[in-house]
């Protein structure tokens, strides 16, 4: 190091430096986190460019995300912005390779301006199929065959690729077929899927060697970020390209691995340096983001997983605070507290674009939303819709909106064909005619062609039958508490087994978010009161210019940093979820999560776990998650806000024939020699000193197992 030394690499370490200077051959970094992988990674682009090694047309550089793709953008803009001109290839392996498809598209069959469907489209294209091969959606749901799909693609195979153990998987054996019929169904619609980039290219690229040559030639520096999170196809789309050149560097944590559910293979680290012999390692151990405590913590924790690569991590900075472990009742006492912790932060004048709160799963969010409303607190939701903007909130709303009041039009819009109740575009321009006709609504317009002969019989039975069921609702609003009734609806419209169905991971998140929207109605007094708070809370536009704290789930957040870091939610069947607990490698790619979540802090890190959940309407008792017991209590201070200390939240579950007493009985074991004291102290105890508060109309306070099961990753 030196004062001659070029701006962007003032202040880098040995290791970053080498590599940032070994340009040529292949190159993997491999570090865990907060060591300064990114910010070498973006140096290393920087030289390339500022030394002429290549134009920025030369360069490829792929980020995880493309907001990561943004920040690399505008540093690399501030080193080399006045000596070189013009930027690299840089963004996610989807836009890269949507750049590339439009220029190549005739190859696979596609025009250059073809459209990229989103989930939504692609889904309905599927339905389609299944309904044209007299299949039942029902039985074989699209989503299904959707996810299948995705999990070929992500693997590099087209339909022709498949062997026999791939077709068991759809209808009895047909998943090969709908591939194939689907891909050539998105061809006659000039669209492709998200997978299709790039699947699509690594065709091109293996079919037409003029056209690899071409990408060969063209790219003399590859650059990847996050590799450990790279899946099949995407791994043999970066080899095709690097083959020639070999001028590539990837940077990984196997740590930090955690996207193995949509196919990303750890394995790729290690088949690095297979395929490219003689790469350069570089391993980087100085930690320049969080404090030791934070760092001892995370190692710690991590440490638990088998198969890891190891690696030693160190920081010289303050030891600062021990990681904060706090109990708290419930939920709504857990977004009250971490609420007052942002406020004392904004009093001290600390910007809240410096804190986040880090979610497990997407329904996590609704409680901190509805509190950070109530008390003014500007947040955002980041990678994701905010809670009441979701797809499935949104038509359950519309569902009580046409209940409450018939005249409701754009609510019954949207909900007469969902779930899918064959009704057709006649039938549904039928009924807006009759209603501009007859200045009605469109409710009462089915209700009155309904008695007519001027729908098909089986338009006129289903419409008969949605019309008697929101009458029948109506009618029973007055009886059922709000709650109640919206319960109701989604169960008796098919709403609830529409989405049961579908055994994909995002309709278990939307499950989720519908007992959540359950649960918050129970704080309104009325549906009214509701339905006018959700108003509010829609209309409130997220202003992006003032200071907001943000709230993402952990996976969302991977690659950034906070001072300070509020992890919600830390209990067993909520983080780990239920369903990692019950597949095999899930807890440790959980671990990787927790792992993740915590080295995202920098000065602060507080993890919160509740003595109770109420899930699906049911008040449940929860134990703190196992990952609390795996941090050394001498990097954590607990505490517990409310009265009767430890023993009282954890006594919980032992009294009342918890089906996950197993789980718990594990824990205490294991706290009881490993774990802080409080919950040393915690396990002896047997006495329940209070229960948890039971639901309105008397429910049991009891915790069923299969609510639990069917919490899902966010
Ligand atoms: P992750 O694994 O979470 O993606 P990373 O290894 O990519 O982490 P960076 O995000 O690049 O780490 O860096 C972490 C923090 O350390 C950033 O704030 C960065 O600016 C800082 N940093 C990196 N290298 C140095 C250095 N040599 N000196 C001082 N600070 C550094
Ligand atoms: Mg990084």
């Amino acid at each position: 190091p030196g004062p001659s030394d070029p701006p962007y690499l003032q202040g880098l370490n040995g290791p970053q430096r080498q590599a940032v200077l070994t340009t040529e051959g292949p190159v993997l970094m491999l570090a865990g986190a907060g060591t300064g992988k990114t910010a070498a990674l973006t140096a290393r682009l920087a030289h390339i460019m500022a030394t002429r090694r290549a134009w920025p047309s030369e360069i490829l550089a792929v980020t995880f995300t493309n907001k990561a793709a943004r920040e690399m953008r505008e540093r690399i803009g501030r080193m080399v912005g006045d000596v070189v001109e013009g930027m690299p290839w840089l963004g996610t392996f989807h836009s890269i390779c949507a750049k590339m498809l439009r220029r190549h598209a005739e190859l696979v069959g596609l025009q250059s301006n073809f459209t990229i469907l989103d989930t939504d489209d692609q889904l309905r294209v599927l339905k389609q199929l299944i309904q044209a091969e007299g299949l039942d959606e029902k039985r074989w749901p699209a989503r299904q065959l959707a996810g299948l799909i995705d999990k070929w693609k992500n693997r590099g195979l087209v339909p022709a690729d498949l062997d026999a153990g791939d077709k068991e998987a759809y209808a009895d054996g047909k998943g090969q077929h709908f591939y194939a019929l689907y891909q050539a169904r998105l061809k006659t619609l000039n669209a492709c899927d998200f997978g299709d980039l790039l699947l699509h290219m690594l065709v091109i690229l293996k079919n037409h060697r003029d056209v690899l040559e071409q990408y060969q030639e063209r790219f003399k520096y590859i650059l990847v970020d996050e590799y450990q999170d790279t899946n099949a196809s995407q791994y043999l789309w970066l080899r095709l390209l690097a083959q020639q050149r070999k001028n590539i560097c990837c940077v990984g944590d196997d740590d930090q691995s955690i996207y193995s559910w949509r196919g990303a293979e750890v394995a790729n680290i290690l088949r690095f340096e297979k395929d490219f012999p003689g790469a350069t390692v570089i391993r980087l151990e100085q930690n320049y983001r969080s404090t030791p405590q934070i760092l001892a913590a995370a190692s710690a924790l991590i440490a638990q997983n088998s198969g890891r690569l190891g690696k030693t991590l160190w920081t010289d900075l303050e030891p600062g605070d021990k990681l904060r472990v706090v109990g708290v009742w419930d939920g709504p006492e857990e977004a009250r507290r971490v609420g007052e912790e942002l406020e004392s932060l904004q009093r001290q004048r600390i910007s809240l674009d410096r804190a986040a709160i880090l979610v497990r799963a997407q329904f996590q969010t609704r409680e901190f939303e509805d509190r950070f409303i109530s008390i003014g607190m500007p947040y955002r939701i980041v990678g994701g819709f905010r809670f009441y903007e979701r797809a499935e909130i949104r038509d359950a709303l519309a569902y009580l909106r046409l209940v409450q009041s018939a005249a409701d039009d754009l609510a019954f819009e949207r909900i007469v064909n969902t779930p899918k109740r064959g009704l057709g575009d006649k039938a549904l321009q039928r009924i807006h005619q009759y209603a501009r006709h007859e200045q009605a609504s469109l409710l009462h317009a089915a209700a009155r062609l309904i008695e007519t002969d001027e729908l098909t019989p089986q338009a006129r039975r289903q419409l008969a039958n949605f019309v008697a069921q929101v009458r029948g609702w109506q009618s029973k609003a007055s009886q059922l508490s709000h709650p109640e009734l919206t319960q109701l609806i989604l169960d008796e419209s098919g709403y609830t087994a529409m989405l049961q169905a579908d055994r994909s991971v995002e309709a278990a998140g939307r499950l989720e978010n519908l007992s959540e929207l359950v649960r918050a109605m129970e704080e309104y007094e009325t549906l009214e009161e509701f339905l006018e708070h959700v108003s509010l809370v829609m209309d409130r536009d997220q202003n992006d210019t003032t200071e907001t704290v943000t709230i993402m789930t952990i996976h969302a957040a991977k690659g950034l940093e906070f001072d300070h870091v509020f992890l919600a939610g830390w209990e067993d069947g909520v983080f780990p979820s239920q369903r990692s607990m019950d597949e095999v490698g899930g807890l440790e790619e959980e671990r990787r999560l927790a792992y993740v979540a915590i080295t995202r802090a920098r000065q602060r890190a507080t993890i919160y776990h509740a003595a109770n959940r109420r899930i699906y309407g049911q008040w449940m008792s929860s134990i703190p998650s196992r990952f609390i017991g795996e941090i050394p209590p001498e990097h954590v201070d607990s505490e517990n806000s409310f009265g009767g200390g430890a023993s009282m939240w954890r006594a919980n579950w032992s009294a009342q024939g918890d089906p996950f007493a197993h789980v718990a009985e594990r824990n205490a074991t294991r706290t009881a020699t490993r774990g802080p004291a409080w919950q040393r102290a915690a396990v002896k105890s047997t006495t329940v000193t209070r229960a948890p508060a039971p639901t309105e109309g008397g429910r049991a306070a009891s915790v069923g197992a299969k609510a639990r099961a069917d919490l899902a990753i966010g």
